[in-house]
Formats: structure tokens, C-alpha cells, sequence
């Protein structure tokens, strides 16, 4: 027998966990805590179960002790532990760092960080970009607008060995312009006509995508019937093309002017009154989905104003070269910080969460319309990856048990994914996409963060891995 040379041994190891994953033997998770998110009560969880997966599959789920281990299969003993189908994140841009320099429509930073290397950065920076998502437990994303070469995100991360899945809208047809965002590829287009924004759903359709998104700003003085055209004509084109309409509408009469037009996905709360029962009457005949988005306000005022402070789970699951420019803001000499900014550092705000956003999260919840965790990843003060669990936490401020936050960042998020059918539940003919935790997510949304191993599509990862391997100490 020839002896391998120790030269060889790390190479060697590396294939055989390549090959071990790319012609994966079936793999056994053996007792299990498994959980439900679409289950109440005790049946939520299931207690002492094996979880078999075959390719990229969940093939069989039941008691450890009435469920056979296929022949040759990976075992891998989670005993302690919580098995959760993956969550999912239905509200984020990959066109945003969450850095200060990510939106100069914002807060303008090009004196001291031009705009164009920040795309450029975000660009490169992508395939860690994936792995912190992942590393979050987070197994699939909605990047819910951003310019064309979102599409090409989509198909980098079905390509990446590393990475959620990613479904994607295109440009957003907007009721305003964003000149300073344009570098050739704008990520927000403004329309001023249903004829032209036909012409750009026509464009966008071009390229497959998931949502077709509106930027529904109405100011005073704007025409709402004429805006709703728009809207409308935005619904109906992505609609005769099967694609569903996600709307950005922060205000009652707004989203209801959505609503009214089409509208199957309200990607952030009401958060100017709360919502009436018209409102809730009009959810329920387009089916929609709501997704509060309520840290990513927050993350702005904390972030300009100088006061923002990566959480336990930033520190260690953020993207380490993002987190080490948040707190740039201490070194930008001060002719090159925007007035706006210099204003709020010189006096912070307070910065709660809105309880007109957490009352109407109720209230949506308990009319029984459908509800999807969304952070608005890629916003400044908005991390992607471990912000999931400030928007989690802040989920329970509005009465929300865990097990109803999981649903929305499981169940919830498979609707908004459009997948109901292979995402968001643990059931034989799934998808295998699923985080391993340490401890009980049902008594604490806090215990989400603590994924031991993170499974997508049957494949093996760990979290400490991952951050590692993108320069995470
Ligand atoms: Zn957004």
C-alpha cells in the first residue's frame, strides 16, 4: 500500500468533500427537534424525528424510531438541536452594500466615495454577498428591484457553489427620478405614462423576471387617478405575462391606489395610518402578500446620524469589510459629509420602530392575509444577511409569537418566492433547504441566529466556514 504524502492530504480532503456533495449519498439528520411553521400548538414540533434527504430533495420525515437510514447514507446526529425550513428574506437589494455610500440619493457621499466604485465593489463583492445570507440560515432571497444587471445576479447565484436562491425584479417603473443612482443602468426609472410604462414591463419581461416592481411615490399635488393609470397598466401588462406586481406604497391611500390597480405584493408596511377595512377588503380579493420591512428606517436614522452599532449577530455574520466602513462617518473629513448627515450627527434622533407599522402588522395578521419577513437588505444601516434578526425581533413587538415570525420568514416567504409548492415547509418532496440550530427558535426568535449547519438543496453548510472563508475572524 503506497503512503500520501501530507502534501497531498489537503487537496485530497477538499475533493472528497466536493465529490461527497456533488454525488451525495442520501443524508440522514437523526434526532431531531423538527419544526413546523405551518402547525399551532404542540404538533408545531416534532420531536426525537429523522429528516431524510435524497439529491437535493427531503424524501421521507419521521420518528427516529420507525424511520429507516437508507443504505450507505451520511448520518449526522442533531440531537439538542432545532431543524427549520430555511428562511427566507422576501425584501433586498443586491445593487446596496448597506454601507454610507450606497445611496447618494440619500445621503450624497461621491466627494468622498464615488458612487460608481461602490456598484463596482458591490459587484465583486457578491459571491460573499451569497455566503453571509447563507451564513444567516437565510436560504432563499427577493431582490425586489434593482438595475437590469440584477438579472445577472440571479444567474450568478445559480451558478455559485455558495449562495440562497435569488429571485429578482428588474428596474423599478417609479413616479419619480433618481438621477444620482443612474450610472448608465439605472436602478429606478421614471415614468409618466402607461404607454411608456408598458414599453419598459415589455423590456423587463425580456429577461424573465420574478416581479415586476412599482415605486408608488405620490406627493401632494400629484394626480392619483393618473398615477393609477400607470399602476394599472403596469399590473396588467406583468400580468398577461404571469408575472405578479410587487409595489413599494408606504401610505393608506397609496397602497389602497395599488391595490386597487393590481397590486399582489405590498413590499413594506403602511406606516401613515392604520389600515381600514377597504384596505383589508381589497388584500384579500388580489390575495396578496405584505411585508412589513420595519428595521430598514431605523437602519437609515442610526447610520446618518452616527449612532449605528453592529448587533452580537452583525459581528459575527455580517460581511467583515462592510461592518469595518460602518462606522466611517468618524473619519470623513467633515467638508466632505453632507449637510443632511452633519445635521443629524449633531443632534441624533431617537430611533424606535414605528407603531403605526407594528399596529398594522397585526391587523394584517389577524384579517389572515399572508405575511413575509423582509429586511430591505442593502439600505444604509442594513445589513444583508444577520439583519433578518433585528426585523425577527422587531416582528414580536407587534404581538407576534416566534412560531408566527417563523411562518412569515418560512410560509410567508415561500409565497412571496412564488414556490409554495417546494419551499417553506419540512415535508417529504420539498426542497432540502434548512437551518440546523442550537437551541429552541419557538421560545426565542434571538435563538434563529444560533444555525450549527445551513442546507440548501441537500447541500452541507457551515456558517463559521462560510464567514471564514470571506475573511470573518
Ligand atoms: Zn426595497
Amino acid at each position: 500500500m503506497t503512503t500520501i504524502s501530507r502534501r497531498w492530504l489537503a487537496p485530497l480532503c477538499a475533493l472528497a468533500l466536493l465529490l461527497a456533495n456533488a454525488y451525495a449519498a442520501p443524508l440522514a439528520l437523526v434526532h431531531a427537534n423538527v419544526v413546523h411553521p405551518e402547525r399551532d400548538g404542540p404538533d408545531a414540533v416534532d420531536r426525537d424525528a429523522t429528516v431524510i434527504i435524497d439529491g437535493d430533495r427531503i424524501r421521507e420525515v419521521g420518528p427516529a424510531a420507525e424511520t429507516g437510514l437508507p443504505k450507505g447514507a451520511r448520518v449526522i446526529d442533531v440531537k439538542g438541536k432545532w431543524v427549520i425550513p430555511g428562511l427566507i428574506d422576501s425584501h433586498v437589494h443586491f445593487f446596496q452594500s448597506g454601507n454610507l455610500y450606497t445611496r447618494p440619493d440619500a445621503a450624497d457621499f461621491n466627494a468622498w466615495m464615488p458612487y460608481a466604485k461602490e456598484v463596482e465593489r458591490n459587484k465583486k463583492r457578491l459571491p460573499a454577498t451569497f455566503k453571509v445570507w447563507l451564513a444567516s440560515g437565510v436560504t432563499s432571497v427577493v431582490d425586489i428591484g434593482g438595475p437590469f444587471w440584477n438579472f445577472e445576479v440571479r444567474a450568478a447565484a445559480e451558478r455559485s457553489p455558495a449562495a440562497p436562491r435569488v429571485h429578482v425584479a428588474g428596474p423599478l417603473i417609479s413616479m419619480v427620478d433618481r438621477v444620482k443612482l443612474d450610472l448608465g443602468d439605472p436602478p429606478i426609472i421614471k415614468i409618466t405614462s402607461p404607454e411608456e410604462a408598458r414599453a419598459l414591463v415589455k423590456r423587463e419581461l425580456a429577461r424573465k423576471p420574478d416581479y415586476i416592481k412599482v415605486w408608488y411615490i405620490h406627493r401632494e399635488g400629484d394626480d392619483f387617478a393618473k398615477q393609477e393609470a400607470i399602476v394599472r397598466a403596469t399590473a396588467e401588462e406583468a400580468h398577461a405575462a404571469g408575472v405578479r406586481l410587487a409595489v413599494h406604497a408606504t401610505e393608506l391611500d397609496v397602497a389602497k391606489s395599488a391595490l386597487r390597480a393590481g397590486a399582489d405584493y405590498l413590499v413594506h408596511s403602511v406606516e401613515d395610518a392604520p389600515i381600514d377595512d377597504e384596505f383589508l377588503a381589497l388584500a384579500k380579493r388580489n390575495r396578496i402578500v405584505y411585508c412589513p420591512t420595519l428595521f430598514v428606517v431605523m437602519g437609515y436614522r442610526y447610520a446618518l446620524s452616527g449612532t449605528w452599532k453592529p448587533t452580537g449577530d452583525e459581528k459575527r455574520l455580517g460581511d467583515p469589510r462592510i461592518l469595518a466602513a460602518m462606522g466611517d462617518l468618524a473619519k470623513i473629513p467633515k467638508d466632505k459629509i453632507p449637510e443632511r448627515v452633519a445635521t443629524l450627527m449633531a443632534a441624533p434622533p431617537e430611533v424606535k420602530v414605528s407603531q403605526v407599522s407594528l399596529d398594522n402588522l397585526r391587523r394584517v395578521w389577524d384579517a389572515g392575509i399572508p405575511v413575509a419577513m423582509g429586511t430591505d437588505a442593502g439600505n444604509i444601516g442594513t445589513l444583508h444577511g444577520p439583519s433578518v434578526f433585528r426585523e425577527m425581533a422587531l416582528m414580536t413587538q407587534a404581538g407576534l409569537t416566534p412560531l408566527q415570525v417563523l411562518r412569515s420568514a418560512t410560509v410567508g416567504g415561500a409565497m412571496a418566492m412564488g414556490m409554495s409548492a417546494d419551499l417553506g415547509t419540512i415535508a417529504p418532496g420539498r426542497l432540502a433547504d434548512l437551518a440546523v440550530l442550537d437551541a429552541d427558535p419557538l421560545a426565542d426568535v434571538a435563538n434563529l441566529s444560533q444555525a450549527r449547519y445551513v442546507i440548501k438543496g441537500g447541500k452541507v453548510y457551515e456558517p463559521r466556514a462560510l464567514m471564514r472563508s470571506i475573511g470573518a475572524k
